[in-house]
């Protein structure tokens, strides 16, 4: 898989720096910190409307903040000369609801992207795609509509959709909270390759089983706040010192 990366080695991929942000007059982040460095894969959990999916949502622009700064691979979002559409462009996001295209064939959906946003012509998209749909082990579904497809078959669609793009980075809020059990197996079966190929993600989910063999660090988020972001074994070790709030989610979802 290759990383197109306009930054050193050593410099972060994902610096979310003491980000705050307000709906109105409710603060839904507080001074929110983390960092990812490139190939690494960071798992983020907490109680629902802990600002989870809103924090995910702000590393691609896709929520403004008010306080702070997010930068991705040397790119300020904060900084208005930043084009946020390229940046977005090259920032993989993969949903809780897989938002594929519903009108159209699973080919179009991996191509439309590609075509529009990042100029490529109709047969060099179709073949990036292809190869992509190949990889989540869905090429025998190219000309059917999302529809006709399983849960877990979309969201993998999703996955190569993403990927096609080219991304530096991908992230994940929830993606396999709304697939029926049997389904969730073969999206992670998918998630844990990427990984293996060091792909740099972000992911907001409870599989607390992909979290403690796949993700690197486990960051914690209550109210707003990030409450813990620490190494995967100290998140699972019963043995170090944690919060309150995170003992108590981990004694429910374990
Ligand atoms: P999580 O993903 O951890 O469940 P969210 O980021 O979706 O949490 O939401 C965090 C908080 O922000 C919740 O209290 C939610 O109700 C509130 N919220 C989310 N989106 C909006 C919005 N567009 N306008 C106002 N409040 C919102
Ligand atoms: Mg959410």
């Amino acid at each position: 898989m290759t990383q197109n990366s306009a930054q050193g080695a050593s410099a972060p991929m994902i610096d979310i720096r003491q980000i705050s942000k307000w709906y109105g007059d409710f603060q839904v982040l507080t001074d929110c910190s983390t960092q990812i460095a490139r190939g690494e894969v960071v798992v983020v959990c907490g109680p629902s409307g802990s600002g989870k999916s809103t924090l995910i949502k702000c590393v691609n622009a896709l929520e403004p903040f008010q306080k702070g700064d997010v930068v991705v691979d040397g790119t300020s979002i904060a900084d208005p000369k930043t084009n946020l559409p390229k940046l977005r462009a090259r920032v993989g996001m993969v949903f809780q609801h897989f938002e594929l295209f519903p009108h159209l064939t699973v080919t179009d959906n991996l191509t439309l992207a590609q075509i529009k946003v990042l100029g490529r012509s109709k047969a060099e998209a179709r073949e990036k795609g292809l190869l992509y749909l190949d990889r989540v082990g869905l090429s025998m579904h190219k000309e059917k509509f999302p529809g006709q497809l399983s849960g877990g078959q979309q969201q993998r669609v999703a996955i190569a959709r993403a990927l096609a793009m080219d991304p530096i980075a991908m992230l994940f809020d929830e993606p396999t909270s709304a697939l029926d059990p049997e389904m969730v197996g073969e999206v992670l079966d998918v998630m844990v390759k990427l990984a293996e190929e060091g792909m740099t993600m972000m992911v907001v989910t409870h599989e607390m089983g992909f979290a403690r063999k796949v993700s690197h660090r486990v960051v914690f988020m209550d109210a707003g706040r990030v409450v813990e972001d620490c190494p995967t074994p100290q998140f699972f070790s019963t043995s170090e010192q944690r919060s309150e709030r995170a003992a108590h989610f981990l004694a429910k979802i374990l």
